[in-house]
């Protein structure tokens, strides 16, 4: 682990950068909660502009004073309702989440022609769903919130209300006293550190992940994100990681079919490059299970641009799984949702998720060794 992340040089490309030459990876236990005044680069008012810089932040060593005082006998003895009857191999879990990204310009697009890696090189190896939901408000806070705490959360989408149900990054550092390096978020948005730890008695901020910032200025923001991430992963070693992507969301709401289109093909490259460096590190190689799903999806026809409603559209979106645990080749047509995420992530990583709705997805897991 690092213990005082160090600024590096500011990329110029708006290529992926080299994991040798990353942009400024900030780290806080202190989530900025409040927004911009005056957006500037980014059109969406829910995930409005990034400011030139931020704040020196907090090194990644956890405060003595914010171990653990969990009491797990002060909480409710809940189990997933249909706990699959054999102990995981994961060791490890990074959730990537795609914000806006509609099923028809994924797995549901018969030529799937924008995820070319997910469709043809991740599927193969594990499982998809095909249907698979949102069904609470399809907007960023809450769907993002949805999957980590594994409930419907009926939250603003302006970054202000804290989940009330506890996130796996909590039930997770509850559960193996672990710091906060090892349950890391990576992210670019200012309505997203909510997500970091949710406002329930019993869990909070001493519970919440390590927060990795991008403060790109230009599209791809996702780069920032996934230069982040993978510089997490290299240094830190997380066994719990999440990712979110901004950049077909952002696309979307200026109108830009195109750059909507493009941006999820990047997604698609930049979840490969995940991978790849997961295969190609002895920490993660054979135990780490991936997934990848989307917020919410958008509107129908002309509505593409905007979300938020709770039509086909903005409700049916992807989810993919790879990992130890997962046969190949696998498709899910058994109705899931959001919600059974965080169980499932619970379940692979061996922490109970004692407030949770959803229930752990049996169907993607299998006791045999597919490889
Ligand atoms: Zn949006």
């Amino acid at each position: 682990m690092i213990s005082s992340p160090t600024p590096s040089s500011t990329p110029t490309s708006s290529r992926l950068p080299s994991p040798t030459f990353l942009p400024t990876l900030t780290a806080t236990s202190t989530p900025i909660l409040t927004p911009p005044q005056t957006p500037t680069s980014r059109p969406d008012p829910t995930q409005t502009s990034l400011p030139p810089s931020l704040p020196p932040l907090p090194t990644l060593t956890p405060d003595p004073t914010h171990l653990p005082t969990f009491q797990p006998s002060n909480l409710p003895a809940l189990q997933p309702s249909n706990p699959p009857p054999f102990k995981p191999s994961t060791k490890a879990v990074v959730l990537i989440i795609i914000d806006g990204a509609r099923w028809t310009e994924t797995f549901g697009d018969p030529t799937r022609d924008l995820i070319p890696h997910l469709a043809n090189d991740l599927a193969p190896l594990g499982a998809i769903n095909t249907a698979f939901y949102n069904d609470g408000q399809t907007l960023t806070v809450p769907g993002h919130a949805a999957i980590v705490t594994g409930t419907w959360q009926d939250l603003p989408n302006n970054g202000q209300a804290r989940p009330t149900a506890p996130t796996i990054f909590e039930y997770y550092r509850a559960a193996t006293a672990s710091s906060a390096d090892d349950a890391v978020f990576a992210h670019g948005s200012f309505i997203e550190p909510v997500l970091t730890y949710s406002a329930h008695p019993a869990y909070g901020a001493q519970f919440g992940a390590a927060e990795f910032f991008s403060d790109y200025p230009t599209p791809p923001y996702d780069d920032g994100m996934a230069a982040n991430a993978r510089r997490a992963l290299a240094e830190l070693k997380p066994h719990l990681l999440m990712i979110s992507l901004l950049d077909p969301d952002e696309a979307g709401h200026i109108r830009d079919w195109a750059g909507y289109r493009q941006a999820i093909k990047h997604d698609d490259e930049i979840i490969w490059q995940v991978w790849q460096q997961l295969q190609a590190d002895p920490f993660y190689a054979g135990q780490t299970t991936l997934m990848v799903t989307n917020d919410h999806g958008r509107g129908c026809g002309e509505g593409w641009p905007e979300h938020g409603g709770d039509d086909e559209c903005n409700r049916h979106v992807m989810f993919l799984a790879v990992g130890p645990d997962i046969p190949p080749g696998l498709v899910i047509s058994q109705r899931r949702t959001l919600r059974d995420i965080a169980p499932t992530i619970g379940y692979l990583l061996d922490f109970e998720t004692p407030f949770v709705e959803g229930e752990v997805m049996a169907e993607l897991l299998t006791q045999e060794s597919p490889r």
